[in-house]
């Protein structure tokens, strides 16, 4: 969750965001995240960053034999400049 929240932060200020609006991640199989787990963890993460008040899209996989099954994986960050 830290190496998340460090990419999602790196994306933001490569791109000049002030803010982050929303993101986007894809919960393997494998990752025991469930959508409001991942909300929790990310809440408390995001706190007092550029990231805090996120929208978040998360999209649950349910195949276990995907590669990426364990992990966490971001699929796109939306930032704000202003
Ligand atoms: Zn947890």
């Amino acid at each position: 969750m830290n190496d998340l929240m460090a990419k999602i932060l790196t994306i933001a200020q490569e791109n000049g965001g002030k803010r982050v609006v929303s993101i986007d991640v894809w919960l393997g199989a494998l990752s025991h995240m469930s959508a409001a787990h991942f909300a929790e963890h990310y809440t408390h993460s995001a706190k007092g960053t550029i990231a805090e008040g996120a929208r978040l899209n998360t999209e649950l996989s349910e195949d276990i034999d995907h590669p990426d099954a364990n992990s966490i994986l971001l699929k796109s960050v939306e930032v704000e400049d202003e």
